[in-house]
């Protein structure tokens, strides 16, 4: 006597779109990673604007053989950091948005009373 199991299979792959998922399904994934990547980085951007200097590697100065300084480094004034790129872009629209508008009225008198 023969088993028949009642098992709904699935339908065969016709094609190679059948196995792939959409394109629709791919650019959401994408987006949405590099939504979480943009996240991330503004974070660290506001958290520590400061990152190490690339020239010196957060030294902030090149060191001769015999362990003496031979010269500060000039990409970073010795300091050993750089401005993060993100937070220099927000810096500059910052300041692009405050030279864009008005300056903020301050009242100089007091308000009147109601009623008079
Ligand atoms: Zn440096």
């Amino acid at each position: 006597m023969a088993f028949h199991a009642a098992t709904a299979t699935p339908p065969a792959a016709t094609g190679l779109g059948d196995l792939l998922p959409s394109l629709a399904t791919l650019l959401a994934a994408a987006v949405g990673v590099l939504l979480l990547w943009a996240l991330g980085y503004a974070a660290a951007c506001a958290a520590s604007p400061f990152a190490r200097c690339r020239r010196c590697e957060g030294v902030g100065k090149t060191i001769k053989p015999n362990g003496r300084v031979k010269r500060w480094c000039r990409h970073c004034k010795g300091t050993g950091l750089r401005l993060r790129t993100g937070r220099r872009a927000y810096n500059y629209l910052r300041r692009l948005r405050r030279q864009g508008t008005r300056p903020t009225r301050v009242r100089t008198t007091p308000p009147r009373p109601f009623g008079k």
